[in-house]
């Protein structure tokens, strides 16, 4: 099997693997498309070591006997939970204390012509959303965890600073919300992706002090923690989307004494995405700034790295 394999935080094309065969509850699936993530970009930085085949973002199809037909597409969800741990049993499941991560943590991934994930993690890709638009719903799926844990309001005024491959999609899933929301955007390009959806824009410099009630960091950059943290007012939120190789440093007596919640997101509800991509409310595709063959996903990651792309695409 061909696949992208990380080790040492090196990224290689690997043509000697297994395919992987599947164990009890198990699912071996075909993968049609691939997409690259921030979080692939930051694993080879080091965010998190990880020996193993790359990728959480995908829409493939079933390709062993199961409950769902061989040939079903599917999405999956990256999180593989034990079901009996204390998280587990909270409700808390992404957060199960033994998870394995496709693609980031002991669960090979994405960037390969078959995965493994169990039956349960995988649900069924309505007909009318073709891959292009499946192979989003990971993402898709973690810009609407914001809205699962802060409560948002019509009268709410929201910044959302980051327009890049996950701050479109947190931009479309805000603005269904009703609410009051500006991007913060440098770059032309994803100014004119939010422009043509009816979404206001500006600039880092015309962000003022004290102007929103909750603003969602997505650049990745601790810059735009410190933007967030000057634009929010007393008494408001921050909620942060993006994973940082590294440490960052924030003045934490600011949030003291402003009295402000910060708020971390990460993975969210698979079904409300597919829902979403389905009745049309949510269209990523105008992010799709190029597309690799698998065995020239080296390339892609090198594309996906470079300023201004947004959403890089794999077909093994
Ligand atoms: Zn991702
Ligand atoms: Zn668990």
């Amino acid at each position: 099997m061909h696949a992208l394999w990380l080790e040492n935080r090196r990224p290689s094309l690997r043509t000697d693997l297994p395919c992987p065969e599947p164990g009890p509850g198990e699912t071996l699936v075909r993968v049609r498309l691939a997409g690259i993530c921030a979080t692939d970009l930051e694993m080879v930085k080091g965010y998190y070591p990880f020996t193993g085949v790359m990728g959480h973002e995908f829409v493939g199809e079933t390709a062993s006997p199961g409950a769902l037909p061989i040939g079903t597409r599917v999405v999956g969800e990256i999180n593989v939970v034990c079901g009996t741990c204390a998280e587990c049993l909270a409700g808390r499941p992404s957060h199960c204390r033994h998870r394995t991560v496709l693609g980031i943590s002991n669960l090979s991934g994405s960037f390969a012509e078959y995965l493994l994930l169990p039956e349960r993690n995988l649900l069924p890709v309505p007909d009318n959303v073709p891959d292009d638009m499946a192979v989003f719903t990971e993402p898709l799926a973690a810009a609407l965890q914001i809205q699962e844990q802060v409560a948002l309001h019509p009268s709410d005024r929201v910044l959302l600073i980051g327009a890049g491959r996950l701050g479109q999609l947190i931009a479309q899933t805000l603005t269904l919300t009703g609410c009051d929301l500006k991007v913060v955007v440098r770059s032309a390009a994803p100014r004119q992706l939010l422009a043509d959806r009816g979404i206001a824009t500006l600039r880092p410099e015309e962000v003022q002090e004290n102007s929103c009630d909750l603003a969602v960091e997505a650049t990745g950059a601790a810059a735009g923690l410190a933007l967030a943290r000057h634009a929010v007012h007393p008494g408001g939120t921050i909620v942060l989307k993006s994973t940082y190789a590294g440490d960052t440093t924030l003045n934490l007596s600011q949030l003291v004494v402003n009295e402000i919640t910060v708020v971390g997101s990460r993975c969210g509800p698979f079904a409300p995405a597919l829902r979403l991509l389905a009745s049309g409310y949510i269209d990523p595709r105008p992010l799709i700034t190029a597309r690799y063959d698998l065995d020239a996903g080296l390339e892609g990651l090198h594309a996906a790295a470079q300023p201004g792309a947004l959403k890089v695409l794999l077909t093994p």
